[in-house]
């Protein structure tokens, strides 16, 4: 039967294969009797991450999608897909973390290190020993990542890197931070594992932030950062090959968390509605509050089976940078829709985190700004469509 309050209004799993509905369930499970049990919303008033949650994260071996050998769990783009909306129904910033940030920390040494680095590290990040970040974004670089000021210069040895990084999420907790500059002698963007702790690395945590509050976010000083030669990642040759290789994946996943905030707004903002009287009437009989109902609903099933497309056309190697794009764009935009319309008709009440709503709207807007903003991701598709780059006016 159509279920009303989701994407499984026109029968998602009918579209599933058995062992992805399996890690579905898996997955609703763990919301279930784990992450409902943490209060996650005291955490997020503190702007603190749920450390508490880890060593449950860690039993479950979901990390490194995408990826095989070396420990990882070698998801497929739908079962990390389907895994973080499922945790993002109740939490964006713990699927933030598993399903984005943990796998885009990894996807660098798998895609461009060498044998021994894969050796060295990729093992123990998928068991969660350490924990990864991805140092792209600067404070004068950001959509504009890849013209990107960091600079690495080559000694005897090894290299020394210079420049500041914002933004990088799991930097102030992270044991190991991939760190993007640009080679001061080829001007390429190169990539460089950088240990905590390395001498002349500093991280900050970012304060005062209103979305995902419990991601913690790191603003990067290197300063003279001395990094062996061991450290560089030899296959990351540009930008393409480099940082450009490991957002694919990421694109889809936050697409995913798109759909799972939007769906439990959606969800709850339905229930709400039906509860909730005024002028003697439930909201949801009133002819503006059903207009509102569906064209949520509308957009939560158009979200899930773009999803699900572009993550067969990942896993089949088939996938283009315009069609993620594309997907990216277009979810976290309707997403935006959702959570405002939801927002809205929760009235005052949609307003403060006890009722859900008000963070899946807040949380809304980190997704729709990170991995691309829905500019850059529409301009990544517009390029691709009219062989024409809209992206500077200096051409
Ligand atoms: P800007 O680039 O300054 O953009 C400002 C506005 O201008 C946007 O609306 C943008 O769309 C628009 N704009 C820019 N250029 C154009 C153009 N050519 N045409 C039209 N409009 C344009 N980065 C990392 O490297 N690692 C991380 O782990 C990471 N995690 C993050 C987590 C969170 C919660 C957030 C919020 C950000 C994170 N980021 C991370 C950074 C993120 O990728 C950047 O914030 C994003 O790329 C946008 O850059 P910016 O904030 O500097 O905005």
């Amino acid at each position: 039967k159509p279920d009303p309050t989701g994407i499984d209004y026109y029968q998602f799993n009918d579209l599933l294969k058995p062992d992805e509905i399996e890690i579905r369930n898996r997955a609703k499970s763990f919301v279930k009797n784990e992450m409902s049990k943490v209060n996650l919303n005291s955490y997020y008033e503190k702007a603190e991450f749920p450390t508490e949650l880890l060593p449950k994260l860690k039993q479950l071996n979901w990390v490194g999608a995408g990826m095989t050998g070396y420990g990882c769990s070698s998801l497929s783009a739908v079962k990390v897909g389907l895994l973080s909306m499922e945790l993002s129904k109740c939490s964006a910033d713990i699927s933030t973390f598993f399903g984005i940030l943990l796998n885009i920390s990894m996807l660098p040494i798998y895609n461009n290190g060498s044998e021994e680095q894969k050796q060295k590290y990729l093992p123990k990040m998928s068991s969660m020993e350490l924990i990864g970040a991805f140092g792209l974004t600067e404070p004068q670089a950001g959509s504009d990542a890849s013209g990107l000021y960091c600079e690495a210069t080559k000694v005897e040895g090894g290299w020394i890197l210079n420049g500041e990084k914002r933004w990088i999420g799991n930097a102030p907790m992270a044991d190991v931070i991939i760190i993007w500059a640009r080679n001061s002698e080829t001007k390429q963007v190169n990539g460089f594992i950088v240990d905590k702790g390395t001498v002349g690395m500093s991280v900050e945590k970012m304060e005062n932030k209103i979305s995902l509050r419990s991601v913690q976010n790191g603003h990067i000083y290197l300063k003279n950062c001395f990094v062996g030669e061991g450290q560089r990642l030899p296959l990351a040759k540009d930008f393409q090959s480099g940082p450009g290789a490991s957002l694919f994946l990421t694109r889809i996943v936050a697409s995913w968390i798109a759909l799972g905030i939007a769906s439990n707004a959606y969800s709850k903002c339905l229930e709400y509605c039906q509860n909730r009287k005024q002028f003697q009437s439930p909201l949801s009989q009133f002819q503006l509050t059903q207009e509102r109902l569906v064209r949520m609903l509308a957009n939560l099933q158009a979200m899930s089976l773009m999803c699900l497309r572009i993550s067969h056309l990942y896993d089949s190697k088939k996938l283009t940078f315009g069609q993620v794009g594309m997907l990216k764009a277009f979810c976290t935009s309707k997403g935006r829709e959702i959570t405002q319309l939801s927002r809205e008709l929760l009235g005052g009440n949609g307003l403060v985190t006890d009722f859900e709503v008000a963070k899946n709207f807040v949380d809304m807007e980190a997704v729709h700004t990170f991995e691309g903003t829905y500019d850059i991701n529409t301009l990544i598709t517009g390029r691709e469509i009219t062989k024409s780059s809209a992206f500077s006016v200096n051409k």
